[in-house]
């Protein structure tokens, strides 16, 4: 799955990328993420970020593409990706579209976590990471905690720390920058029907559940794909035969989604979702058994 998540900053696109990568085993493209770490390194790229993230500003559009093209061609990204923080701005999404057709890897869906502005800066000024591991959480609604409370890397409770550019007036920037850069990407991708909407308030894990449920549709409507199905069935003339064709042609990406979905479910119920023709006999031999 090639995903996108788009969302405001504190809307919660860090913690939800990373539950998607323990859930669906791709891995998370944070585009502040990689240059954090540019900065900590203090690489050339770094240097030149460096500036315009401590304003709130967004980095120069060539150094982050530059950073991306890199990413995007290294091995575990050919599996797919969930794309942090990237897109930014109507040019930025102009070559990444660009980027992922030369890949001949298009986008299979794109979700922007809706969250309400009063509550995206109570979430920020709770924002915390970890300095070892890097894991995301937040005081106020998912602090460390069980299994979680130990950093995986020193094998010692978390070393939280609060992001520099999660100060007051540099959040207000980040904000009216999302709003007059990054904001009309939601229309960019409604238009190429790639866009769901879900409600990032509220619990984490239900947040997680809606985000998973709304990977479902777009992972099975591949748009390639579709209208192919559609032919095949038509030219053989048999509205039976074109269901039986239509399941089929659809079941690797109702696996990919269950995937997403299966670890929240009771096992039968992700039997029956991940695995239709066996539960669909195990349906008949227990109808049978009742006869
Ligand atoms: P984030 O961690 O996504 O909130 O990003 C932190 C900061 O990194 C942003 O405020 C920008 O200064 C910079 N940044 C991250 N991603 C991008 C991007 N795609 N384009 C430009 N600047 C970015």
């Amino acid at each position: 799955m090639r995903i996108v998540l788009l969302g405001a900053p504190g809307s919660g696109k860090g913690t939800q990328s990373q539950r998607l990568v323990e859930r669906v085993g791709i891995p998370q493209i944070s585009t502040g993420d990689l240059l954090r770490a540019a900065v900590a390194k203090g690489t050339e790229l770094g240097r030149q970020a460096k500036e315009a993230m401590d304003s709130g500003r967004l980095v120069e559009d060539s150094l982050v593409l530059g950073m991306i093209r890199e990413r995007l061609g290294e091995p575990d990204a050919r599996r797919g990706f969930i794309l942090d923080g990237f897109p930014r701005n109507l040019a930025q999404a102009h070559a990444l579209d660009r980027l992922l057709a030369t890949l001949k890897q298009p986008l299979d869906a794109v979700v922007q976590l809706e969250v309400d502005s009063r509550e995206l800066v109570r979430r920020i000024s709770g924002r915390r990471s970890c300095a070892d591991c890097g894991r995301v959480f937040n005081l106020l609604t998912s602090p460390p905690s069980g299994a979680n409370a130990v950093c995986p890397k020193t094998g010692v409770p978390h070393r939280l720390v609060q992001r520099p550019d999660d100060n007051e007036a540099t959040v207000t920037e980040r904000l009216r920058v999302y709003d007059e850069k990054t904001h009309p990407l939601i229309d960019f991708y409604r238009a190429r029907g790639l866009l769901q909407v879900i409600d990032a308030e509220g619990d984490v894990d239900d947040v997680t559940a809606r985000l998973a449920q709304a990977l479902h549709a777009p992972a099975l409507r591949s748009p390639r794909r579709r209208p192919a199905r559609k032919s095949a069935a038509r030219a053989k003339g048999s509205r039976r035969k074109a269901a039986k064709k239509t399941r089929a042609a659809r079941k690797p990406s109702r696996r990919a989604a269950a995937k997403v979905a299966r670890p929240r479910r009771p096992a039968g119920a992700a039997a029956r979702h991940g695995k239709a023709p066996r539960a669909t006999r195990s349906a008949r031999r227990r109808k049978g058994a009742r006869r």
